[in-house]
C-alpha cells in the first residue's frame, strides 16, 4: 500500500535528522565545555575524580580526557583535541572550540535544507583554502633565531597556570629542544629525549635544566651502600641479583637444620658469584631495571654490593631503558655474563642528592653524553608541579613544530580573522549552496576572536566588529591584546604562535565536523 510506505519513509527520515541533530547538540556541548578556559585570560578547570584525585589544568585535552563522556559524537571530540595534541600539541583547546563553531553554523545550514555532503564537501574545500591562506601571512623563522623561539614558546605558556614563571620556562622547552635535535636530522626529533623529573618542595621558580641525567629514587642504602661515586663505571642491568625460582608453584620441604644451611649457602653462593662478576668489570654504580618475575635485587644482595661498594639505583622503569642508554652511553646487559667493561658508561659524578623534601640521584659529568636533555621541574604542591609539566610539554611540543614547519603566524586571532575574511571575499567566487556553506565556515572562524574577547571580559561584538574593519584595511597581524584590552599588532606585541598550531586545528576540526556530519545512525552492539 503506498500511503503507508511514505509514512515510513518519512519516519526514517526524520529520525536520521533526529540522530544527526542530537549528534551535533552533544559535541557542542563538549565544545562549550573549555571554551571559557581559551586565551591567557581563560579560566582553568578544576577536574575532580571520582577517585579523590584533583587536577588544576588549563589544557583542554587533559579537560577533555578527563571527563567522563558517553555520547558517541561527544567522545569524537575528544578523540579530536588528543588527535591535536599528537600533532601539534598545543592549540588542544582551539580545536574544540573551532569544531563547536563549525557544527553550529552545520546546524543553521541543516535547518536551510542543505544536505550534510555538500555542507561537508564545502568545508574540505574551505579547510584547505584557509590553509592556504595561513601560509601567505607566515612568517619563515630559523632555528638560530632564538628570540623567534622564545616567543612562541612564551605565548605558549601565556595561557597556563603557571605564566608567570615562562621567562624561567621558554628558554628551558628551547634549549632541550635544540639540545636533543639532531642538526643533520631534524625531522627524527623526538620529545621523548627530554627527561622531565617532577620534585615537590621549593617553587618553580627552583626547576633547572640539569646537564646529565636526574632518576626520581634515592640510592638504595638500607645495606650499608655508597650514595656517592666519583669517577663512575655505571652498568644497566636488566637481570636479577636474587635467587632463581621454579617455573611452576612448588614446595621444598626442609626437615632439619643441615638442609637449610645448604639451602641458604647454595642463595649466598649464587648471589656471591653474580656480584663477583660485577665487581670484576669495574662497575661500580649500578641501575638495576625493575622485574616482574622475582624480586630484582634482594636484601642479601644489597648487603653483598654494599660490601664490594657497589652504589645501587633500583627499579629503573622498562620504558626508560634506551633513553638511559643513550644519554650514559652504556648498553643494557641482561645477563650476569655479559657484564663488560665497553657496555659501561663513565661519568665523573653520580651522587643522592637533596631536593626540596625528597631526594633524587644526580648523574653528572657524563663523558660522551647522547642527544638528551633532563629538566628538573619543582613546585610547591602537586597541583601545581603536574599543571607545570603539561604546561612545559606543551611549550616543547610548540618548538617541535618549528622545527618541523619552520613558519610563524601572529596569535591573539589574527590569522583566524584573517582567513575568514580572505574565505569571505573567495565564497563569493563560488556557485549556489557551496558558496553558502564557505561563507559560514568563514563565519564560524569567528568564534576565536570572539571568545578571547569574552574571557578577557571585553566586549565581543565590538572587537570583533572592529577586527573585521583593521583587516579589510590590510591591518593582517591585528589581533586582541589582552593585557591592554584593545587591538594591536600582535607581532609587535610578541604574541606568536607556530604555523602548523593553527592549520591542524583547522584541518581536524573540519576532519571532525565532517565525520559527525556523515553519521545518520547509531547502531548500539553488544
Ligand atoms: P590552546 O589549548 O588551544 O592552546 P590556549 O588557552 O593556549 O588554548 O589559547 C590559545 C589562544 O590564545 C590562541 O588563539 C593564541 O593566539 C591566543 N593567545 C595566546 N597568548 C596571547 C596573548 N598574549 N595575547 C593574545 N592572545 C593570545
Ligand atoms: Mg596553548
Amino acid at each position: 500500500m503506498p500511503p503507508k510506505q511514505k509514512n515510513e519513509l518519512y519516519k526514517e527520515s526524520a529520525r536520521k535528522k533526529d540522530v544527526r541533530t542530537s549528534n551535533i547538540e552533544a559535541a557542542k556541548a563538549v565544545a562549550d565545555a573549555v571554551r571559557t578556559s581559551l586565551g591567557p585570560r581563560g579560566m582553568d578547570k578544576m577536574v575532580a575524580a571520582a577517585s579523590g584525585e584533583v587536577i588544576i589544568t588549563n589544557d583542554g585535552a587533559t579537560i577533555l580526557q578527563k571527563m567522563t563522556v558517553t555520547q558517541p559524537a561527544a567522545k569524537m571530540l575528544v578523540e579530536l583535541s588528543k588527535s591535536q595534541d599528537v600533532v601539534a600539541g598545543d592549540g588542544t583547546t582551539s580545536v574544540v572550540v573551532i569544531c563547536g563553531a563549525l557544527l553550529k553554523k552545520c546546524q543553521e545550514l541543516l535547518e536551510k535544507g542543505v544536505h550534510p555532503t555538500i555542507i561537508s564537501d564545502a568545508f574540505f574545500k574551505a579547510a584547505a583554502k584557509a590553509c592556504e591562506i595561513l601560509e601567505g601571512i607566515a612568517i619563515p623563522v630559523n632555528l638560530e633565531d632564538r628570540d623567534a623561539l622564545l616567543r612562541a614558546a612564551t605565548t605558549s605558556l601565556s595561557s597556563k597556570v603557571v605564566s608567570q614563571y615562562s621567562s624561567l620556562l621558554s628558554p628551558m622547552a628551547v634549549d632541550a629542544v635544540l639540545k636533543v635535535m639532531d642538526p643533520a636530522r631534524p625531522n627524527l626529533l623526538d620529545l621523548r629525549d627530554i627527561k622531565v623529573v617532577s620534585k615537590v618542595g621549593g617553587t618553580i621558580d627552583d626547576s633547572e635544566m640539569v646537564d646529565g641525567m636526574v632518576f626520581d629514587q634515592k640510592a638504595a642504602k638500607s645495606a650499608g651502600g655508597p650514595t656517592r661515586m666519583e669517577d663512575a663505571k655505571i652498568g644497566l642491568i636488566q637481570f636479577q641479583i636474587s635467587p632463581p625460582k621454579t617455573d611452576i608453584e612448588n614446595n621444598v620441604i626442609v626437615s632439619d637444620y643441615n638442609q637449610m644451611d645448604r639451602v641458604y649457602k647454595e642463595e649466598r653462593n649464587y648471589i656471591l658469584a653474580v656480584v663477583k662478576k660485577i665487581k670484576a668489570s669495574g662497575c661500580n654504580v649500578l641501575l638495576i631495571q625493575k622485574s616482574i618475575l622475582r624480586d630484582a635485587v634482594t636484601d642479601l644482595a644489597l648487603h653483598y654490593l654494599a660490601k664490594a661498594k657497589i652504589m645501587v639505583v633500583r627499579d629503573i622503569e622498562r620504558d626508560e631503558i634506551e633513553l638511559i642508554s643513550k644519554t650514559l652511553g652504556c648498553l643494557p646487559i641482561a645477563h650476569v655474563d655479559n657484564m663488560k667493561p665497553e657496555k659501561l658508561g663513565s661519568a665523573a659524578l653520580v651522587e643522592e642528592v637533596e631536593v626540596g623534601k625528597g631526594r633524587v640521584v644526580k648523574i653528572t659529568g657524563i663523558a660522551n653524553k647522547g642527544r638528551t636533555a633532563t629538566v628538573l621541574l619543582r613546585g610547591s604542591n602537586k597541583l601545581v608541579l603536574e599543571e607545570a609539566d603539561r604546561s612545559l610539554h606543551d611549550a616543547l611540543c610548540v618548538i617541535r613544530c618549528l622545527v618541523n614547519k619552520r613558519f610563524l603566524i601572529a596569535g591573539g586571532s589574527s590569522p583566524e580573522v584573517q582567513v575568514s575574511m580572505q574565505l569571505g571575499h573567495w565564497s563569493k567566487t563560488l556557485q549556489g549552496m557551496e558558496s553558502v556553506c564557505v561563507r559560514g565556515f568563514a563565519e564560524a572562524l569567528e568564534v576565536v576572536p570572539y571568545t578571547l574577547a569574552e574571557n578577557a571580559g571585553l566586549n565581543p561584538i565590538n572587537i570583533v566588529t572592529e577586527l573585521r574593519r583593521m583587516h579589510a584595511a590590510g591591518e593582517k597581524y591585528s589581533g586582541i591584546n589582552v593585557k591592554k584590552g584593545t587591538i594591536t599588532n600582535m607581532l609587535e606585541e610578541n604574541v606568536v604562535q607556530p604555523l602548523l598550531v593553527t592549520t591542524s586545528a583547522l584541518t581536524l576540526a573540519t576532519e571532525c565536523v565532517r565525520m559527525i556530519l556523515k553519521i545518520d545512525d547509531i547502531v548500539p552492539v553488544r
